[in-house]
């Protein structure tokens, strides 16, 4: 069984993450919690470029093809072992991070980047998706980790990524749980454990 946690800077997507894993670990499954970009070897290498370049800048397409190509490294070295062998797999951004940021926050076109992402990952999609939406106000103000990160974007790009994955979520809604993450951590979990114990197997 496959969850992906989408959404912004600063929406807690670590922390959800994280009770989920502690939670669907106590029920008798095996976990595997791993996140996009920097789970492989070459991920991690991949990660340490694009945080790098997001500072000095790369061209979007070339940027959108590095997460791309995390993210089939990903699918073909950690996600699909992990469901072929039982495992629930959480992750930390999957396909909609790169739909949202590369395509609706920058110039490119959501409906390509989803093809290129398709391609890359064989067609593997999570059985659920939870996006934990937050206003790009509170998130800035969650975000102490590393605000320079949210900073380096302007406002407005945030909000083309927000509007991004509400609208990727609002064309499949059965595949979806959408959260509202300005609320307390433990409130967002309960929801999330909510809609989970209906559908874990
Ligand atoms: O989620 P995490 O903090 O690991 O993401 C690292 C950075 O990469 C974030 O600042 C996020 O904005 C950026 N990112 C991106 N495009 C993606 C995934 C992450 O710009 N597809």
């Amino acid at each position: 069984y496959f969850i992906a946690l989408e959404g912004g800077d600063g929406a807690g997507k670590s922390t959800q993450v994280e009770a989920l894993a502690t939670w669907i670990r106590s029920k008798g499954h095996e976990v595997v919690v791993t996140r996009e970009p920097g789970a492989t070897a070459l991920g991690k290498r991949l990660r340490s470029i694009l945080l790098d370049v997001s500072e000095t800048g790369i061209s979007h397409r070339a940027e959108a093809l590095l997460y791309a190509a995390d993210r089939a490294e990903h699918v073909e070295s950690v996600l699909r072992p992990a469901l072929e062998r039982g495992a629930v797999v959480i992750s930390d951004r999957y396909i909609d991070s790169s739909v949202a940021y590369q395509g609706a926050g920058r110039d490119l076109s959501p409906t390509e980047i989803a093809r290129i992402s398709r391609w890359a990952t064989g067609g593997l999609v999570p059985h659920l998706t939870v996006l934990l939406d937050v206003s790009p106000e509170t998130a800035r103000e969650r975000f102490t980790e590393a605000p320079d990160r949210l900073e380096s974007e302007p406002a407005e790009f945030h909000r083309r990524v927000r509007s991004g994955f509400l609208t990727l979520a609002a064309a499949d809604p059965s595949r979806y749980l959408v959260v509202d993450a300005g609320r307390e951590p433990e409130a967002v979990t309960t929801v999330i454990r909510h809609r989970l114990d209906r559908e874990l197997p």
